[in-house]
């Protein structure tokens, strides 16, 4: 089989894992960046661990798999009939089965001054771009105090929240600033914190945040920003930093090639029971409207059925209908606590925590070779005293 895959996050490099088994399986990968990202731990790499932690070499996660190119350019086209992919840098790519897995962009909703003023924490340049911007702001605040606001209550602005307020406290105490006190709020425009979570898990987790020194704000909207003001629900917030994690879209390229997609009323786009579209071309992970997209698992999952899939239709086996499964979710919230739900399942505390651990040693053997795992998994704490380096220089 010839396959093109493009996207080279959690669901395009699972399918090329999987299908690059097969030796007879020819695999290209076209992806714009030439490393994987594993956003579960991103927020990491600007509260004082390392970038190692959240992003690997491509190449190192393909070393030694033969059947498998990586091309890297920035698709912006498809033609489903001529079957041709066309990318940014002026090449075309024919391809015979083609699996799409782009992931979602940041979107901002129009709110004024937000794009320009808030920091992102979507990519490896936002995250050093933060992560400069703390250490900057910690060293030359003495005599100040400082505030900082992260918006949105979902998974990540929980986890981040609480990882800041201590990083800002040790980072103070590194750099000897005594005199000025670290403000971290947290503001949500859902009526509580971590709303797709039950209301027993918000509870428990609004009660940890406060305690780790959090001011949460619920039921409050963002209606737009300057370089130093905030205006939530019409009142006036000083902050010296704004931190962006809510909002996300689908992948501009399907609106951009959208007469060869159909979109669900969320802007994902909808397969059937084989994750085809209209068209044939496969989509999975964060494109594709499923009942639990969204989610790193779920991306898995798609590429697992993707590829299993594929090797039925080239051997002529019967073909198997998609179930969507639902992911636990573990949500870390600051040092040795994290709330872990699955179904009934309920968990708090250093347990959940543990369970976290042992959810990203399997979310990063999903992706690597098992004797590179422990490498990456294991804490690396850097501070920011770690060299700047980019990704791409990262990885040499
Ligand atoms: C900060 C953060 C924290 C998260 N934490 C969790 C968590 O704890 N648990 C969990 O289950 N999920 C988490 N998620 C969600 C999870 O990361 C996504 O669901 C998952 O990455 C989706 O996989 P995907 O393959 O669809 O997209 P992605 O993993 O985003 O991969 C998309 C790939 O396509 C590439 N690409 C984009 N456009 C093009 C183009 N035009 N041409 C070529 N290549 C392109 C990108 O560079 C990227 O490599 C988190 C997400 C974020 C942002």
């Amino acid at each position: 089989m010839y396959i093109t895959i493009v996207g080279g996050g959690f669901g395009g490099v699972k399918t090329a894992l999987e299908l690059a088994k097969e030796s007879t399986n020819q695999i290209t990968l076209i992806t714009d960046k030439p490393d994987f990202q594993y956003y579960p731990a991103l927020y990491g790499a600007a509260t004082g661990r390392s970038h190692l932690e959240s992003w690997v070499p491509l190449t190192t996660i393909f070393n030694g798999k033969k059947n498998v190119t990586i091309q890297y350019d920035t698709i912006e086209t498809i033609d489903p009939l001529a079957k041709i992919l066309s990318g940014k840098s002026g090449q075309t790519y024919a391809y015979e089965t083609c699996v799409m897995a782009l992931g979602t962009v940041t979107t901002y909703f129009g709110i004024q001054g937000l794009e320009t003023y808030s920091y992102g924490i979507k990519s490896a340049g936002e995250i050093e771009k933060l992560k400069q911007h703390i250490y900057t702001d910690v060293a030359e605040g003495r005599g100040v105090d400082k505030r900082y606001i992260v918006i949105g209550a979902g998974p990540t602005g929980v986890e981040l929240a609480a990882a800041l307020g201590s990083y800002l406290k040790k980072l103070s105490k590194h750099l000897r600033v005594k005199d000025s006190t670290m403000h971290v709020a947290l503001v949500e425009a859902a009526p509580r914190v971590l709303p797709r979570m039950s209301e027993k898990a918000s509870a428990k987790v609004l009660r940890r945040l406060e305690k780790l020194g959090v001011k949460v704000q619920t039921g409050k909207t963002v209606e737009s920003a300057t370089e130093d003001l905030i205006t939530v629900s019409g009142e006036l917030m000083t902050s010296d930093t704004i931190i962006w994690t809510s909002g996300v879209a689908n992948h501009p390229f399907y609106k951009a090639n959208a007469d060869n997609f159909e979109f669900a009323p969320n802007g994902r786009i909808v397969v059937d029971s084989h994750m085809q579209t209209k068209n044939g071309v496969y989509v999975i992970g964060d494109n594709a409207a499923t009942q639990f997209t969204g989610l790193a698992q779920t991306a898995l999952h798609d590429a697992i059925y993707v590829a299993k899939h594929l090797e039925r239709v080239a051997n002529g086996q019967p073909l198997m209908d998609y179930t969507a499964v639902m992911p636990p979710v573990v949500v870390p919230v600051g040092a040795f606590w994290a709330v872990f739900e699955w179904r009934k399942i309920h968990i708090t505390g250093v347990v959940a925590a543990m369970i976290r651990r042992a959810a990203d040693f399997i979310g990063y053997s999903d992706i690597l070779p098992i004797g590179q795992v422990f490498g990456i998994w294991r804490p690396h704490r850097v501070w920011h005293d770690e060299p700047k380096l980019s990704p791409v220089e990262a990885k040499e």
